[in-house]
């Protein structure tokens, strides 16, 4: 029987064996030649004593199909939609845009002197009470530790809500206020995932991330981060690293991560590089002009061979790559502002749904009014569904590698300023990027067994 190959399948032939690699949901087969006739780049058949039951394994996995039905890919797609739409995240400015740093490319203005109050405790608390499912909340800003006694209230507070399945936290933070007893009560209190930049060397870093009295902050972020090391919770903790052609290239980061090293093989530490003034491809200026969508996709082209390259370094000297793990999570590449249960409320108590539009009247949903406890968010619904028509899977996407990641739902603003599904540069990559899955996969396998043998 022939069989038809899942589109999501990259076929790496080897010397007496393939093997087949699905992006749908990471799962990795190898097969030995002699038991497979590849019919075309669309379908298999298999010999005879290639057994039943592997057949059932791979049919189960999605790496084949006995008919292909875009109904039955569309059907798929919209259960992963529906089981995202369990949680709610909810991203919280608890200090609203202020910030002690001033750094060189940031494109939020920090003139906004509101932070979250009493009132802004009470209505999150209530409001958080009322949900169902699972919660996750972000902390954002400004730098969301300047007002480290609301986000600690918050936290204590919700604790009662016993009824929902989880609450999850995360925070993007600078990393500079934090403490040995700020990261045991976050982490404890389960604060488990944050994201923290160090913008490499201490020179570069301090020029481009310097404090409000522009001092440098390298040092204490490096100090903090060691702080982490030491807890024997699990945590994520994403080391950011924004880079331009001056102040990153492969001698500058294997020096950073010399000094990282106590990071190298603890898959609690994971990094992540960003060209700087690109932030996902949109920074406020670009805003102000409908987005090129030419420029826009060399320009992410550009990024992402540099990333590429950096990550190459990263994995050989045993650090991991978060951007690598998203590309195989269902809906990695899918932006938190495609969902319409994820919203960010800022300083005034807007409702806003992408964190980097933050200016951009078109990302304003809606409204809450604080003063009153019990009254729900006022929503503008025209507003949402029209964002949310611009969210789609397109023909050309069900023979895409990265569909099950992205689903049409890379970027909501892009998708909006080009009026179809703009997809991230990874598509174009994809046979590059699988070495890198598999390097990475390969150096995970190689700490866990030598952990085995350890005992530890
Ligand atoms: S919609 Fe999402 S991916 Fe696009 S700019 Fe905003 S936050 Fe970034
Ligand atoms: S938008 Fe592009 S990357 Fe995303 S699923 Fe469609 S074709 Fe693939």
């Amino acid at each position: 029987m022939q069989y038809f190959i899942s589109n999501q399948c990259t076929i790496i032939e080897n010397n007496d064996s393939y093997t087949f690699f699905n992006w749908e949901n990471g799962q990795e087969v190898h097969i030995l030649k002699n038991l497979v006739h590849l019919v075309s780049d669309e379908q298999i058949s298999f010999e005879q004593n290639f057994e039943e039951k592997n057949i059932e394994y791979l049919l189960i996995n999605h790496f084949i199909s006995e008919t292909y039905s875009k109904d039955v890919i569309s059907e798929r797609l919209l259960k992963l939609i529906d089981s995202q739409k369990e949680n709610t995240k909810i991203t919280l400015m608890p200090s609203g845009y202020k910030c002690n740093f001033r750094c060189k490319y940031c494109y939020e203005s920090h003139d906004a002197k509101k932070e979250y109050e009493e009132k802004e405790l009470n209505y999150f608390v209530n409001y958080i009470k009322s949900l169902k499912g699972n919660v996750i909340i972000d902390f954002f800003g400004g730098e969301p530790l300047i007002n480290f006694k609301w986000v600690k209230n918050l936290i204590i507070n919700l604790k009662e809500a016993q009824h929902l399945n989880t609450i999850r936290y995360s925070m993007s933070t600078n990393g500079y206020l934090l403490n040995k007893e700020r990261i045991a009560f976050l982490v404890n209190a389960g604060v488990r995932t944050y994201q923290i930049t160090v913008d490499g060397l201490e020179d570069i870093h301090n020029e481009l991330r310097p404090l409000t009295n522009g001092k440098g902050s390298w040092s204490k972020i490096i100090e903090n981060l060691k702080l982490f090391k030491g807890l024997t919770e699990y945590f994520k903790v994403i080391i950011r690293i924004n880079f331009n052609s001056d102040s990153l290239n492969k001698d500058k980061l294997l020096k950073l991560l010399d000094i990282l090293s106590f990071a190298r093989g603890d898959i609690r530490f994971k990094f992540i590089f960003r060209e700087i003034g690109d932030y996902s491809g949109i920074n406020s200026s670009l805003l102000k002009f409908k987005i090129n969508e030419e420029n826009y996709v060399q320009s992410r082209n550009n990024e992402f061979l540099k990333n590429f390259e950096f990550i190459n370094v990263l994995i050989d000297n045993g650090f991991f790559s978060e951007d690598i793990d998203v590309l195989t999570r269902p809906a990695g590449l899918v932006c938190y502002a495609s969902f319409p249960q994820n919203f960010v409320v800022n300083d005034q108590g807007e409702i806003l749904r992408c964190t980097v539009a933050v200016d951009q009247n078109y990302n304003k949903f809606g409204k809450i009014n604080f003063s009153d406890n019990s009254s729900k968010p006022e929503i503008d619904n025209k507003k949402f569904s029209d964002w949310e028509k611009n969210l789609r899977w397109e023909e050309k996407c069900y023979k895409c590698k990265m569909l099950y990641q992205c689903l049409g739902m890379n970027c909501p603003v892009k998708n909006i300023a080009n009026n179809k599904s703009t997809c991230p540069p990874v598509v174009n990559y994809t046979d590059e990027v699988l070495k890198l899955v598999l390097k990475q996969k390969m150096l995970i396998k190689d700490i866990l067994s030598k952990r085995v043998k350890q005992g530890v």
